[in-house]
């Protein structure tokens, strides 16, 4: 279990649960963070409950997010933490339990938390598939997102396991960043025509099934097949089967789509009345820069929600006054 732990920015003491909150964000992320942010600074209460375990954690570098390409991932979630700290932003970490209607936010072994909107920036998490090798070396040289880390293994000897449909593609594309590609179909069934395109783009098929990674001095060095065939490769690349991490709104009754992912609109507004998801609990191609801009519209869009919220009571409270006074 993870231990709750509260820092309470704004030098309040640790929340009881009497406090009403104007925002609990679920998730501190690149899209929790940067929604907290926002709503920071439009001055809402806010709190983020976080329960520490950030998609890309294993990985030694993030890449691709602008004026932050190369950093370390848990230092720009730092750098986050530190800004939202700023606006008075309180900051739990550990992890929410169950979220009730009319958002009672409860916490794993802590308080229960009163809070006027909800947004859910949980992440997901990537199913592997079971090769001995393939959990040790995920986000070091095993690696999923050519956007995100081919550059950094250009020109080397790369293979692309087949282990989901979607390996194909991600062949094709690899071969942008060099011209040593393997496809390894292990399992997976191929077309003529995946052939005759794998073939055309100049990628390399070796069938079997793939028995292990071959590691040694804390480096891939190769992928050995079931017929004790060595494939000599310095990284490897696998499609994983994302799952978000969408409890909490699937038993608020957020509607979801044919594939199973919760439906939003442009904004991350759920079918459910004060509730939001964004990040890649809603989408899993979601880099970190589009999930930082996903918390960003959302906050936007809670705030303004808020608003009309507070204005209708102001208004109400204005004509109670005005009708006293008469
Ligand atoms: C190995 C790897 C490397 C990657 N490299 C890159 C890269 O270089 N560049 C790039 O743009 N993208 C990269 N990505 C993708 C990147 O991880 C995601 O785009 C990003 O993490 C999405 O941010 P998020 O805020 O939606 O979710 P996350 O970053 O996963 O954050 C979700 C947070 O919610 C918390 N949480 C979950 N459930 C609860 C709960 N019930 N209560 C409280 N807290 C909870 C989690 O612990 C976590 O801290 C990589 C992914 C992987 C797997």
């Amino acid at each position: 279990m993870i231990k709750t732990t509260v820092n309470t920015s704004s030098g309040s003491t640790a929340p009881t649960g009497d406090e009403v909150y104007d925002v609990a964000v679920i998730g501190a992320g690149a899209a929790g963070l940067s929604a907290a942010l926002l709503l920071g600074r439009a001055r809402r209460r806010v709190v983020v409950i976080d329960a520490g375990e950030p998609r890309n954690a294993p990985a030694a570098h993030m890449h691709g997010f602008l004026s932050r390409d190369g950093l370390p991932p848990a230092t720009l979630l730092d750098l986050g933490q530190a800004e939202i700290a700023h606006y008075g932003v309180d900051v739990i970490r550990g992890r929410v339990e169950h979220v009730e209607p009319g958002y009672g936010v409860r916490l794993e072994g802590g308080p229960v938390l009163r809070v006027r909107r909800l947004l859910v920036a949980t992440g997901l998490r990537d199913e592997l598939p079971d090769i001995p090798g393939v959990r040790e070396r995920w986000g070091r040289d095993l690696l999923h997102c050519p956007y995100c880390h081919a550059y950094e293994v250009r020109d080397q000897p790369l293979a692309v396991l087949g282990t989901h449909p979607g390996a194909v593609h991600q062949a094709l594309l690899l071969r942008q960043w060099s011209d040593d590609v393997v496809l390894l179909p292990h399992t997976l069934d191929l077309t003529a025509q995946d052939r005759e395109q794998l073939k055309a783009r100049g990628l390399y098929l070796i069938e079997g099934e793939i028995k292990q990674l071959v590691v040694d001095d804390d480096r891939l060095r190769g992928i050995e097949l079931a017929d004790g065939r060595v494939v000599p490769r310095t990284a490897a690349f696998l499609f994983p089967r994302p799952v978000p991490h969408d409890e909490l709104l699937t038993r608020l009754g957020c509607d979801k789509d044919d594939a199973g992912w919760v439906v939003t609109d442009r904004t991350g507004r759920t079918s459910v009345a004060g509730v939001w998801a964004v990040g890649n609990v809603a989408d899993a191609r979601a880099q970190v820069v589009a999930a930082a801009g996903m918390g960003s519209t959302a906050g936007f869009a809670i705030n303004t929600d808020l608003l009309d919220e507070d204005v209708d009571r102001a208004v109400e409270q204005h004509r109670h006054a005005a009708a006293a006074t008469r």
